[in-house]
């Protein structure tokens, strides 16, 4: 079945369509997840732990990139609730968890998304927004960057090419240029600038079907590059994999590559990345306030293994060592160096 043609559908709808593509008979010599770990003598995936709490405020966005595997856009109306904003503070009031990761869409864009930061950073917890750069641009959110810095809030920014067209290319015309021009207001604020404290990591995805390069070979160049073309620096690289999921998978399907592309995630597990899957210590929540493994298992409807499902009954010795629900979507945090929202996740 193609995404395309359950687009209309609702979001169930296209979780279970995209769920059979990736169980499907497409790439029948493929092995499911779980067996490559049990081939690789690797026992199934579990939780360590909850270091990163990983909230999804809704689907957003100001921009429609291609390679987008929450779908997310302009029209999107998913949005998380003030009442949802408030359980996952009271979440952080009770548990020990060091991290909020705050992501959408544009997770700007959400009206609770100031007083999230705000609540979180009052809890002196470590806080992550991901950034598409050019929501701190647009008209409506311009004082956004003084915002983010006096709450102490380390910006993950999308920038998956330092080269105009690559870039425009996979999110959209014009966005490059207004990327460059929100991470000079960045640098100015102090992000990325040493002993500022503002912490700025900018994230390379690939732009067509193929494996992220070498992390610290990359981020060299994006260095040298950003530096020399437009005076901009920042503090690290991470090198993301595209996983074949929601518009991505849309894309791979309509112009026949998601068969090839699946097998070259396959073929390139790496079982040493398998103990370092973000999965492990992170838990994600959805705009409504279910609970997931990660984002991508949230996307798919995978739900978490555990007694509840929702952030107002978090149950943390059930969620703290669950059984991670995987599928061969997984092969894309395992192939290669290995792929998480920090980036490659071994050398
Ligand atoms: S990839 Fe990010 S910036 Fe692009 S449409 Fe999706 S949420 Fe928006
Ligand atoms: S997609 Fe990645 S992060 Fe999510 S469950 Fe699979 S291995 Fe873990």
């Amino acid at each position: 079945m193609q995404l395309s043609l359950v687009r209309r559908q609702s979001t169930l709808a296209q979780a279970q369509a995209q769920r059979e593509i990736l169980q499907g008979s497409q790439v029948p010599d493929a092995p499911h997840f779980d067996d490559a770990l049990t081939q690789h003598k690797l026992p199934l995936l579990k939780a360590a732990g909850v270091q990163v709490l990983q909230i999804n405020v809704g689907k957003l966005c100001n921009q429609t990139c291609t390679h987008c595997h929450v779908d997310a856009g302009p029209d999107r109306r998913e949005s998380m609730s003030r009442e949802t904003a408030e359980a996952i503070i009271s979440a952080l009031k009770r548990f020990d968890i060091p991290t909020l990761d705050i992501t959408g869409g544009a997770p700007e864009m959400n009206p609770n998304f100031r007083w999230l930061v705000e609540q979180a950073h009052a809890l002196d917890r470590r806080i992550i927004d991901r950034c598409n750069l050019t929501i701190l641009v647009a008209n409506g959110y311009r004082d956004l960057p003084q915002f983010l810095a006096d709450h102490r809030v380390e910006v993950v920014a999308s920038l998956p090419c330092y080269l105009e067209d690559n870039c425009d290319s996979q999110r959209g015309d014009g966005v490059f240029q207004r990327s460059v021009d929100a991470l000079r207001i960045l640098n100015t604020l102090g992000y990325g600038q040493a002993d500022s404290g503002l912490q700025l990591t900018l994230v390379y995805n690939p732009v067509g079907p193929s494996l992220p390069p070498n992390q610290a070979e990359l981020e060299v160049a994006y260095r040298r590059e950003l530096k020399s073309r437009y005076d901009i620096v920042f503090n690290q690289l991470h090198t993301i994999t595209n996983l074949p999921i929601s518009r991505f998978l849309d894309d791979l399907l309509q112009s026949d590559q998601y068969e090839t592309y699946m097998r070259k995630l396959v073929e390139s597990f790496n079982p040493q990345t398998v103990s370092h899957v973000m999965c492990r210590t992170m838990l994600s929540v959805d705009w409504l306030g279910n609970l997931y493994d990660c984002d991508f298992n949230q996307m798919l409807e995978l739900p978490v293994a555990a007694p509840s499902r929702r952030i107002e009954n978090l149950d943390w010795d059930a969620l703290a060592h669950r059984t991670i629900a995987t599928g061969r979507h997984c092969f894309g945090c395992t192939a290669g160096n290995g792929s998480s929202c920090q980036g490659a996740v071994v050398s």
